[in-house]
């Protein structure tokens, strides 16, 4: 069914004459609206309501109940980010693990790293990575690489068998804390993390908005001193589609050799991303601008 108030999918009440609009009790009070042509794409899954459509100055748009996890214009700034902050800030990455990133968007930017000889995924819900292949061929590409294991599952317990110290980085793209990513905003979690990275190995989660979720992003941020050892930062990108334009990520290094965030010692060569685009968004001067707080940000914050 497509009509509108259906609940059976939320996601769809919010298209109100020609217009999506991102209504979330996570943002209350706004929701930014994008001006849609055509609904492509409507199923629910085991675990959310998955939407695709086509907007009229976006591209396409994936939804997952209710809310956007990527346009076609912006993913850039999302992807590039969150992949290249902790792959450029250590020398010679060679396992990756990414957990949720069903879209391949992640994958397709870690694969441009040619030092990187073995990328895991642990996506929760095959309808995410169906749907991406059917409709976001430029992003899902990164699933072609031969570098890359798909595991269909909950990243937390993926992770609960990792063998200690088995990756140089961990990147945690997953959607919002509520539903099933949840858990990946807890201690525990981020305690597998710590264990299945090696000394001085990263890790680089989507930590939401500084202007929305400051008591969220304060929580990770007591949780992560606790947990690792080395650095930890917090840097932050501007996507329009995302609610308040921009999102944040939280970065950390377990003990060994210090990782300094701030200053990348892999910049990516151009030449190893053969078969793939140039970069849209990620340079070597934003990395390091994007651990430039904000006053109000900087006081709740803080950084070591
Ligand atoms: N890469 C995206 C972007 O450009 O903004 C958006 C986020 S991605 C689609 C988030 C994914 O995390 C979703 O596909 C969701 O199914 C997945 N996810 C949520 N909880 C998970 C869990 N516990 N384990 C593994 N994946 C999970």
């Amino acid at each position: 069914s497509t009509l509108p108030n259906d609940p059976q999918y939320p996601g769809i009440s919010a298209v109100i004459p020609g217009w999506f609009s991102e209504i979330s009790p996570m943002w209350p009070g706004e929701a930014h609206s994008l001006k849609v042509e055509k609904i492509l794409f409507q199923g629910k899954s085991d675990y959310q309501n998955v939407m695709v459509f086509q907007s009229s100055t976006y591209g396409k748009v994936l939804v997952l109940d209710g809310v956007i996890q990527l346009t076609e214009r912006d993913e850039c700034a999302y992807q590039e980010m969150i992949t290249h902050l902790p792959l450029c800030s250590i020398s010679n990455p060679k396992k990756v693990l990414v957990i949720g990133g069903g879209d391949g968007g992640v994958l397709r930017e870690v694969a441009r790293h040619a030092s990187v000889e073995k990328i895991d995924i642990c996506e929760i819900d095959k309808m995410v990575v169906d749907v991406s292949k059917q409709f976001f061929p430029d992003i899902a590409v990164g699933f072609e690489d031969p570098r890359v294991t798909l595991t269909v599952g909950d990243g937390v317990a993926f992770l609960k068998n990792v063998p200690e110290g088995t990756y140089d980085a961990v990147i945690v793209d997953s959607s919002d804390p509520i539903g099933p990513a949840q858990e990946l905003f807890e201690k525990p979690f981020f305690a597998s993390v710590a264990k299945a990275l090696r000394p001085g190995g990263v890790v680089c989660t989507q930590a939401e908005s500084i202007w929305l979720h400051m008591h969220i992003i304060e929580d990770i941020v007591a949780n992560c001193r606790q947990i690792f050892k080395g650095s930890i930062n917090y840097a932050w990108t501007t996507v329009p589609t995302y609610p308040s334009g921009m999102i944040g990520f939280m970065l950390c290094s377990t003990e060994g050799p210090l990782v300094d965030f701030k200053h990348p010692v892999n910049p990516i060569n151009e030449n190893d991303s053969q078969q793939s685009r140039p970069l849209k968004f990620y340079n070597s001067e934003i990395h390091t601008a994007a651990f430039c707080l904000p006053s109000f940000a900087k006081r709740k914050i803080g950084s070591k």
